[in-house]
């Protein structure tokens, strides 16, 4: 909620106002001598110019006379002189006829002097002084004036303005329905109340990052007709101490006040972080606003009509209390897309960009296995852009491909300098990769080849497009996998009988996977189906810690080695036999620099 805003005169006006005043006062006091041209001259020559009555006009000053010739070429020039102390002066001048006055000082009313003196520099005082206050201000709370402290700065989302519904949400069929059971609570409590039901108090969605979890708790805000709460786990973490769990505070009472009403907090584990994780001691101020929002959570009744969403994608680091019925007690997973889920993103976002008839966004879709609902928003954007760069008006199939790329493998370095020599150990290379797929039975097949080098660093790549998608890997499979990963190795040493550099990504993608079957999937011998590992962040990259002794860790990177090392004989087994088709097809790809899955296959198979 913002609060009354300070009317928006710019500083620049006061200062306006007051160089206008200066000024006007400025005229008033100083003489109009300013605009005259006036000649200084001495005693002697006034007395000689009145004596030949070449003077017209004489004004008598304080300090000086001033006055005007009425002769010859100097007729209107004005003269100053200074005063002398003559008593005859009156006399020379009545003689010599000439108009004189004596000017009697201008005196400042009373009230000016005050004004001038008193006022108008407290005035001024002040007018920087509130300034300055307000700057401060606007630096510390981010907007607002002083009564603001400890004000929560949830933005209300009216559902006009937002504009996002459930239809801009494509896959996530499951989290859509928990969703919508909320919204329909929200517009017909009656039903549920009716028949003894309580609806959850919050809902957790959960998930990696970008699959939607943000996008999802919009939609809710665009769907339901009541006021929506948005704000950031991380925007109740403040400079001063107590101010988060005064922001806690603030925002229920907000919401009670607006129920029916939806609070949303994103990346809520920036609060909700379990209390005896992390340094000794513990984050005090972070505790403190975690224990607020546990109250609060406790302290109002569903029945209001007030739902608590809340997104995390480290769910597994949230405090247990958060968890536990009564509070989070729905959690709505939101996973990484499938097949059907990837499609439908593209379908959504494309909905937005003028396309070619003939776009197969299935065929985009089995590519990215793995890719996020921001991975696929930023594809169809990244294709839009490609479109746009070459002058055409419609975004094509090889437009998305070649977007699908950038976004997995970076741009296209065009202009990298690569030796022949390296072009050609990068060529066999990358055909070792796909022929070595080709002849094995449980790989994927090779979809593209190319060797144009990308900002990733990557020299060159070859893609595999499975046709369905699957959930399980086999151990078949999951030897194929490496054994693919072997084959750019493999080729460089069959061919120039040396190794080099261009294999580590190889390597330590092969590595991961062979560790896999042996700490996780249970595919060895040696160890069955031992527990070996647990995976602690499932959703952030998963990264995991062994829960063995040293010795048999020792063990299990031996039975990793001889994995990799069975898979990279094969490799060179494979190429070994068929070195003639490896020489034709790195031919082709030297001239080609991209060589498409189907072009593969024809050389392939001699054609
Ligand atoms: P997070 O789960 O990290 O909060 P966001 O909701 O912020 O992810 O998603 C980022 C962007 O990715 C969205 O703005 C949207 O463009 C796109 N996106 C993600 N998932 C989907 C989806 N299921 N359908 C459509 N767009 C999606
Ligand atoms: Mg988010
Ligand atoms: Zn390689």
């Amino acid at each position: 909620m913002k609060a009354m805003k300070p009317p928006k005169k710019p500083l620049l006006f006061y200062y306006g106002i007051i160089l206008v005043v200066i000024l006007l006062l400025n005229s008033f006091i100083f003489p109009v001598i300013f605009q005259k041209q006036v000649k200084e001259v001495d005693y002697g020559t006034f007395l000689t110019m009145v004596e030949k009555g070449d003077v017209q006009k004489v004004e008598i000053e304080d300090h000086y006379i001033l006055f005007n010739s009425a002769a010859g070429n100097n007729k209107d020039s004005y003269y100053r002189t200074g005063v002398v102390d003559d008593p005859k002066l009156v006399d020379r001048l009545h003689e010599a006829d000439v108009q004189f006055t004596k000017v009697i000082p201008r005196e400042n009313s009373p009230f000016l002097n005050f004004i001038l003196t008193w006022i108008l520099p407290l005035l001024i005082f002040i007018a920087i002084g509130q300034w300055f206050a307000k700057k401060m201000q606007n630096k510390m709370m981010g907007g607002g004036n002083t009564l603001s402290f400890g004000k929560s700065k949830a933005k209300v989302y009216v559902e006009a303005k937002i504009g996002v519904t459930f239809a801009d949400v494509a896959g996530q069929d499951e989290a859509k329905e928990a969703l919508q059971e909320i919204v329909d609570f929200l517009h017909n409590p009656k039903k549920y109340k009716e028949i003894g039901a309580k609806i959850p108090k919050g809902a957790l969605l959960v998930g990696p990052p970008g699959t939607g979890k943000t996008l999802l708790a919009k939609a809710v805000a665009g769907e339901s007709k009541v006021p929506f709460f948005s704000i950031s786990g991380s925007e109740f973490v403040e400079m001063f101490v107590g101010m988060g769990a005064a922001r806690v505070r603030d925002l229920f009472k907000q919401a009670q006040e607006k129920a029916p009403c939806i609070v949303f907090i994103d990346e809520i584990d920036a609060i909700g972080k379990s209390r005896n994780s992390g340094m000794a001691g513990g984050n005090d101020e972070r505790e403190q606003t975690l224990n607020q929002l546990l109250t609060e959570m406790d302290g109002f009744d569903a029945d209001k009509g007030v739902v608590i969403l809340a997104a995390s994608n480290r769910p597994e680091t949230l405090d247990k209390a958060l968890l536990r019925p009564g509070r989070f007690d729905r959690r709505v997973p939101v996973e990484l897309p499938d097949l059907a889920g990837r499609e439908a993103i593209l379908q959504v976002h494309a909905r937005q960009v003028k396309l070619e008839t003939d776009v197969d966004f299935n065929l985009i879709a089995r590519a990215t296995s793995g890719a996020s609902g921001a991975d696929l928003a930023n594809i169809i954007n990244e294709g839009a852009l490609r479109a746009v760069r070459f002058g055409r008006d419609r975004v094509t199939q090889n437009d998305l491909e070649e977007s699908v790329e950038t976004v997995i493998a970076g741009y296209q370095r065009k202009n990298a300098v690569i030796s022949m020599k390296d072009k050609l150990t990068i060529s066999y290379h990358e055909v070792g990769h796909a022929l070595v797929a080709a002849k094995q039975s449980h790989s994927a097949p090779v979809h593209k080849i190319t060797i144009i080098p990308r900002t990733s660093g990557a020299l060159g790549y070859t893609m595999q497009v499975d046709e369905r998608e699957t959930v399980l890997m086999s151990k078949e499979q999951a030897l194929d996998k490496i054994t693919t990963f072997m084959g750019g190795r493999a080729a460089e040493e069959v061919i120039f009988n040396t190794v080099t550099s261009g294999a580590s990504n190889d390597i330590e993608q092969a590595t991961k996977i062979a560790r896999a079957m042996v700490t996780r999937y249970g595919m060895t011998e040696e160890f069955d189906m031992m527990a070996l590992e647990t995976v602690n962040n499932a959703y952030l990259g998963g990264d995991s810690s062994l829960i063995v002794s040293a010795e048999t860790a020792a063990k299990i990177d031996d039975v990793v080695l001889k994995i990799i090392k069975t898979c990279h004989q094969k490799a060179i087994h494979i190429l070994e036999e068929n070195k003639d088709i490896l020489h034709e097809l790195t031919k082709y790809l030297i001239e080609k620099e991209t060589l498409s899955g189907e072009e593969f296959m024809q050389i392939l198979e001699g054609q």
